[in-house]
């Protein structure tokens, strides 16, 4: 059977690369009719956080990433902290060190740092000397009734390679007799990284093991200390980085990169999911636009590129307004208009008010923090900073005089007001015969009846902005647009 898992540290935020391992994970399991399982991996208790680990869990939640396993849900295989499974990796070292392939090292920190030193000037990589890998039972023994520490280390054959069959990058293959054997326990009887998830992962009989390409390195240990233990090796995918649009690795200095940003800045979870699938990965159409179930019924591994996938912020952005645009007119109307409410923006978050400001307004916005804006902006009526600017006061000279003169004559007459009552049919109608009176038609009409009705030079379309401004009963003349 299928089981992966999504492995954070929670030692800061999840950032977009983490969640795009674990969709990878949460996809792979769903299609498979398999386990996605959450592990937290607090060894590095220094680092690690209860807050962290809380905003991991609300994040993948938010995503809706629901783990099937893990912490808050429970299951066969626990706990799945790393902080409570001691235990089980005493066991296992001590196996180890039974079966003869883990021994103890009684080096001093000195002692190995002489063997860098010596390393450094022959030019070999630091690789430990195996100073205590062939010490005899009377030498640990000595060491053990003086109390020497010790830690556990591996035993790594001194020649030969090994390789694994990459799901994603095909055959990867490493040498090992510049690896040197590795400490899998210090100690203070602290297990170490590589140790733990191998142990882990085999006794949560994790059948695919799905991550950052980074962790390629930690697979060699893991794979050593697999066949070790005797454990069947679950299948590798390791998928590749996320880099920044410059190619660089994508780091804070690139803008938002944690889930919980894109979140506060107003973007929708299934917007956030569809774009992280896109990123090395597509259906092999032109097809981009998935909600998750499409995603749990097209995603497979096979498909996963293994070249460095691009961040665009502008195409994330896209692909919300998108998302944003496509959800049930009803619920957008209740999203945007809770915003509304909560902001101060208006009194009620339901209505018609609401409702036709939402759909006149969802056009031109691509997140729901946009539409606060707009309305808030298009309200917040006469906003007299732009028509005193140089752009502002040139639409004035040249063309206001005129306009406003009539415009205010069919404001005074009620032939507007009529006109807004039936919304933006009626202002079209309106609109059309009032340029043909006045021989103006595109730009030379519109823009001194924006400034005019709106008091801005820019905004939301026109209509759209009247008719709004209209059933908010903020629609008035400015007949002198102070400055
Ligand atoms: N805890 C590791 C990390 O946060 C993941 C380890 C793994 O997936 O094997 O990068």
């Amino acid at each position: 059977p299928v089981r992966v898992r999504f492995a954070p540290s929670p030692t800061g935020n999840l950032h977009v690369g983490g969640a795009r391992t674990a969709l990878f994970n949460y996809l792979f399991a769903r299609s498979n009719g398999g386990k996605f399982v959450l592990r937290i991996e607090d060894t590095d208790l220094e680092r690690s956080t209860k807050q962290s680990e809380e905003a991991l869990l609300q994040d993948l939640t938010w995503l809706g990433l629901d783990w099937d396993e893990g912490p808050g849900v429970g299951g066969d295989y626990g706990p799945y902290r790393q902080s409570e499974r001691n235990s089980l990796y005493k066991n296992y070292a001590h196996k180890l060190l039974d079966s003869g392939h883990v021994y103890r090292c009684f080096c001093t920190t000195e002692e190995l740092e002489k063997m860098k030193e010596i390393a450094k000037l022959r030019q070999l990589p630091p690789v430990y000397s195996g100073k205590w890998a062939s010490a005899t039972e009377e030498e640990v023994q000595e060491e053990l009734s003086k109390g020497t520490p010790f830690t556990y280390r591996f035993r790594v054959p001194k020649e030969g390679s090994l390789k694994i069959n990459d799901l994603i990058r095909g055959e990867v293959s490493w040498n090992l007799d510049t690896l040197g054997d590795f400490v899998i326990m210090r100690s203070n009887g602290q297990p170490v990284y590589n140790f733990c998830v191998t142990v882990d992962d085999a006794s949560m009989a994790i059948s695919h093991v799905i991550r950052a390409e980074e962790h390629l390195p930690n697979t060699l240990r893991q794979a050593l200390i697999y066949k070790a233990l005797g454990f069947p090796m679950p299948s590798f995918a390791h998928v590749s980085l996320i880099l920044a649009p410059d190619r660089s690795k994508l780091s804070k200095r690139h803008g938002a990169t944690s889930v919980g940003q894109f979140k506060e800045m107003g973007y929708l979870p299934q917007a956030m999911v569809n774009y992280l699938a896109l990123l090395g990965w597509g259906d092999g159409t032109e097809n981009e636009f998935f909600a998750i179930e499409h995603l749990v019924q097209k995603f497979t591994i096979d498909r996963v590129n293994k070249s460095g996938a691009i961040f665009d912020s502008v195409k994330l952005r896209w692909m919300n307004g998108q998302h944003l645009r496509s959800l049930p007119s009803e619920d957008l109307t209740k999203l945007i208009g809770e915003r509304w409410k909560n902001a101060g923006i208006i009194k009620e978050s339901e209505g018609p008010f609401v409702n036709e400001a939402v759909q006149l307004l969802k056009d031109g916005i691509d997140l729901i923090t946009d539409a606060d804006k707009v309305l808030s902006n298009l309200l917040a009526y006469p906003l007299q900073d732009s028509l005193s600017s140089s752009e502002g006061r040139a639409v004035v000279e040249d063309k206001l005089t005129e306009v406003s003169a009539s415009l205010l004559s069919a404001y005074d007459s009620g032939d507007l007001i009529l006109a807004l009552e039936e919304g933006p049919s009626g202002w079209q109608k309106w609109v059309k015969s009032f340029g043909k009176s006045l021989k103006r038609k595109g730009k030379s009409l519109f823009m001194p009846l924006r400034v005019l009705l709106t008091g801005k030079l820019h905004g939301p379309d026109i209509g759209s902005s009247i008719v709004l401004l209209y059933k908010a009963g903020k629609l008035d003349v400015v007949a002198e647009p102070g400055f």
